[in-house]
């Protein structure tokens, strides 16, 4: 691709290549480790031990990495995570310096601030917005996070169609014998309101490790389950994690992140950046390069982007999730950024 149209358009794009030919174009940035929640499947109630502030990168560092993943490799989306992003101060100032970039901005957030901070986020230069739900219910929503906020999350589902953060998605965390039983609701809660939900497979990287193989509910299972009360057809997969199918009757789309029992690790496009800047290929690596170093010396950006060329060029095959070799990651979700 070419970098036409944008800011920096006459440098030289390098596509950044794996080992394996997999072209990386997607960044996923967290912009802090802590959380206004506590759900279960990924932190514990008590015990984070949360970054230092002055180990977390700066607005300026973060744009300074993301600007050369656009301007050198050409990367074209860049999320923001965490952690809960939300609570990071100031953060529509980052979004806007990243939009300036000329890519997609998007987020990943548990919601909760979006009913009154929806608007500034698009008005910063957002394009949309994942939400995460994991249950429409007050009661299991206090257990499974253990914050009685659902009325919160919702108010912010609507707050971020209103205000064009579109299309937004739902992100669901499906558990067996904990959530399993609201597929076919939380299903129909996407469909009335026009948003797609995608169940997301209990991947192990909680920080208590707790998961377990028995804990997983198959893509599979889910949309079978869907299709047996809504039709559904599949669509044509992209490089997006999630296999989407969408509705006979027209009313939209449902998607499978199938990270377990179908990995899609060949067609991964994505590189992730913590909150202390260590860039990992992978969410189950257990390597990782420390970017935050170069940045706080004065190593120049060609320095940096060797850096970022090398940590792709060791990216692994796969993740290798359920082989006995496999090993959970020293990180955690929320202290990789998901
Ligand atoms: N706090 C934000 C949120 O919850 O949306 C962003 C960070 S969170 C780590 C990103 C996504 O990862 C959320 O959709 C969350 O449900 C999901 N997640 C967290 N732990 C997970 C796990 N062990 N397996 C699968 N998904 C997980
Ligand atoms: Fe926080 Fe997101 Fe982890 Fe829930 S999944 S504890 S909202 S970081």
């Amino acid at each position: 691709m070419t970098a036409a149209g944008r800011p920096y358009a006459g440098t030289v794009v390098t596509p950044l290549v794996d080992g394996f030919g997999r072209v990386h174009r997607d960044l996923r940035i967290s912009v802090t480790d802590r959380c206004n929640l506590r759900c279960t499947y990924c932190m514990p109630e008590e015990g984070m031990q949360w970054l230092p502030r002055d180990q977390v990168l700066t607005f300026e560092e973060l744009e300074r990495v993301a600007r050369l993943a656009v301007e050198r490799f050409g990367f074209e989306s860049i999320r923001l995570t965490g952690g809960e992003p939300t609570v990071r101060a100031h953060l529509p100032v980052l979004v806007a310096k990243l939009a300036a970039l000329g890519v997609e901005v998007s987020m990943t957030t548990n919601g909760l601030t979006l009913a009154s901070q929806a608007q500034a986020y698009a008005d910063a230069g957002l394009s949309r917005v994942n939400i995460s739900l994991d249950t429409l219910r007050p009661d299991r929503f206090l257990e499974l996070t253990r914050r009685d906020r659902l009325a919160d999350v919702l108010a912010g589902v609507d707050a971020a169609v209103a205000a064009g953060l579109g299309p937004v998605k739902l992100n669901v965390v499906c558990m067996r014998g904990v959530n399993d039983d609201e597929i076919v609701d939380l299903a129909t809660f996407g469909r009335d309101r026009g948003v797609e939900v995608r169940f997301i497979e209990w991947m192990p990287l909680d920080e208590d490790h707790s998961w377990s193989p028995g804990a997983v509910v198959a893509g599979e299972e889910i949309i079978a389950a869907i299709a047996a009360v809504h039709p559904l057809h599949p669509l044509a997969r992209g490089s997006e994690p999630a296999a989407v199918w969408a509705y006979d009757d027209g009313l939209g789309t449902v998607g499978a992140i199938s990270s377990v029992t179908e990995p899609f690790c060949g067609s991964c496009d994505r590189v992730r950046l913590t909150a202390e800047g260590a860039l990992r290929s992978c969410l189950f690596s257990h390597d990782e390069t420390d970017l935050r170093a170069l940045l706080r010396s004065p190593a120049s950006d060609d320095d940096l982007t060797s850096a970022i060329a090398a940590c792709v060029a060791g990216k692994r095959a796969g993740h290798q999730i359920g082989a006995v070799t496999f090993v959970q990651p020293p990180r955690s979700m929320s202290r990789i950024g998901g």
